[in-house]
């Protein structure tokens, strides 16, 4: 389900909705937008800071060790490691999306402003995750990784070798999992940008490794509620994993879009 060359050149993406009233449903300049803007503040700033330092620096800290005990006889099971990994990260990105689109507010202390807001400002405003840097596209991400990355990071300089040896597999689909967890956010961001991506982002676009522009276009067409998944958007997902269909509702359709 490869998203074409040609949307590439298309005008910045625009939910396909409504206006109610006359008025605009969405935009930056709608005031629940700049409301839930204004919520973003300097501390959530500095901890977005210090998630991001923290997990990239445990990020390479990791993969230097795994490709210091990954051995050639791994290679079956790491190639299956890694794409379980994907396909669960892909799972759970629609899960916790879901679940932030549903359920709760953003008057919830902590989770409201720190989670719930990013999404709920992003369907009145769906082109201000383009506006937004590297730092506040990933630092909630960054963060919710942090512990199991640091708890590989334990592993890493507190067991024998023998048992990194034989855990190697096990820690590379732990790997991708956290990798494609990091990254969603930025592939989220990716998926909205119709003007200057990378050729390497598209490439990855099409061939659907991350989420395709065309693919999430739909879950913008309100109320919201299909194609929730928005690390890679497959279908793949669905079908290798039957308690997803019900976040990716007309996987089939999808697939014979492209
Ligand atoms: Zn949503
Ligand atoms: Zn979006």
């Amino acid at each position: 389900m490869a998203g074409s060359g040609a949307a590439a050149a298309a005008p910045r993406d625009e939910p396909p909705e409504e206006p109610e009233g006359g008025g605009r449903r969405w935009g930056a300049q709608h005031a629940g937008a700049r409301e839930l803007a204004e919520l973003y503040s300097p501390g959530k700033r500095l901890q977005e800071w210090i998630s991001v330092i923290l997990c990239f620096s445990l990020i390479c800290f990791n993969f230097y060790n795994l490709l210091f005990y990954l051995r050639l006889e791994h290679t079956p099971s790491v190639i299956v490691g890694i794409f379980a990994g994907v396909v669960t990260a892909d799972f759970l990105s629609g899960l916790f999306h879901w679940g932030a689109d549903t359920w709760g507010s953003v008057e919830l202390p902590i989770v409201g402003k720190a989670f719930i807001r990013p999404f709920r400002e992003h369907h009145i405003d769906p082109t201000a995750i383009t506006r937004h840097d590297f730092i506040e596209t990933n630092g909630d991400n960054c963060f919710m990784t942090l512990v199991p990355l640091a708890n590989m990071a334990y592993k890493f300089v507190s067991f024998s070798p023998e048992a990194l040896y034989e855990t190697c597999p096990w820690e590379c689909y732990v790997f991708a999992l956290i990798i494609f967890i990091t990254m969603t956010n930025q592939i989220h961001k990716w998926s909205h940008t119709y003007f200057g991506l990378p050729r390497w982002v598209i490439f990855l676009q099409d061939w659907h490794i991350i989420l395709p522009r065309k693919h999430h276009r739909i879950h913008h067409v309100s109320p919201h509620e299909t194609y929730f998944c928005i690390t890679t958007g497959t279908a793949l997902g669905v079908v290798l994993c039957p308690p997803a269909a019900f976040l990716l509702p007309s996987a089939s359709a999808a697939l014979s879009r492209g």
